[in-house]
């Protein structure tokens, strides 16, 4: 039996992407909530995928400023937000995504985020001056489930067309974009509003259960929601020499409500591998 601690309350969220669509079974199952979705605010103020806004903020800012918009409309204590961010995969070529969940607490001026970073996504791009190709890309990336945005020449275009759902549709803005455009390519890419994009839309659901495992991490001295692991001690001594190496020693969580410590030594073993070990394989 999963603990109701938003029994009762309502938890806003701003969106204008269906977000909700993602989010509301996780949140209301999992606390008993209420979700209330506001949408009189547009979102796309605080920036967009396709540049014509740049987001100046960070992603957890961001999400930061949906909540104040959302509680500031609805008049509600708690609220909740989605950021999502796409980019390249830090260490190898591909494209990557990273969505986050935030949820605020003003009762009990108590914030925690959940997470998902995944290379599940069509996040991609294709210059073309041939509808054919246009075609085949299409259906690289799931259209016409995942949405298209396309503009003349390429991506700085302020000419701009959203929401791209039907071949038809397709194949008319592609002719426009061809005979609007100097270069006489279209520049197409995949449209990645929540509600455009079934592939982020699953990313923010497990991005909203991450943050339910958070949140259901209970104080074992007071049962505060989000007892988590705050801080990473390094020093796992080496096997072969002993010596500190930058693996994990022990993990910390403190909670923010009794302070209440609660230390793990060794959460992944009680020795590193020599490979990890500065003096053993500098
Ligand atoms: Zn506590
Ligand atoms: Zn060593």
């Amino acid at each position: 039996m999963e603990k109701q601690i938003y029994k009762n309350r309502k938890i806003v969220l701003l969106t204008k992407h269906k977000k909700e669509e993602a989010i509301r079974p996780v949140i209301e199952k999992a606390t008993g909530c209420s979700l209330i979705v506001e949408s009189r605010f547009d979102t796309d103020k605080f920036g967009t995928f396709s540049r014509d806004i740049t987001r100046t903020k960070s992603q957890l800012e961001t999400a930061r400023l949906k909540i104040k918009e959302g509680m500031l409309l609805s008049g509600l204590d708690i609220g909740i937000a989605s950021e999502g961010s796409f980019g390249s995969h830090p260490f190898i070529p591909a494209p990557w995504n990273i969505e986050l969940v935030l949820l605020f607490d003003q009762r009990e001026n108590f914030e925690l985020y959940g997470i998902h970073e995944s290379g599940e996504t069509n996040f991609a791009q294709l210059a073309t001056a041939s509808f054919d190709e246009a075609v085949s890309f299409a259906k690289k990336i799931g259209f016409p489930e995942h949405f298209f945005i396309i503009r003349p020449d390429d991506s700085e275009s302020e000419q701009i067309i959203k929401g791209i759902n039907n071949y038809d549709w397709l194949k008319e803005a592609f002719v426009w974009c061809g005979l609007n455009s100097h270069s006489g390519k279209v520049f197409m890419e995949t449209d990645l509003r929540a509600h455009a994009n079934p592939t982020r839309m699953h990313n923010i659901k497990k991005a909203t259960e991450d943050l339910i495992s958070k949140l259901h991490s209970f104080c074992p001295n007071c049962m505060a929601p989000g007892f988590i692991v705050s801080e990473r001690v390094k020093g796992l001594p080496c096997d072969l020499c002993g010596l500190p190496s930058d693996l994990v020693l022990k993990n910390i969580s403190k909670c923010r409500k009794c302070s209440h410590v609660l230390e793990q030594l060794y959460p992944n073993g009680q020795f590193a591998a020599a490979q990890y070990c500065h003096f053993c394989n500098p």
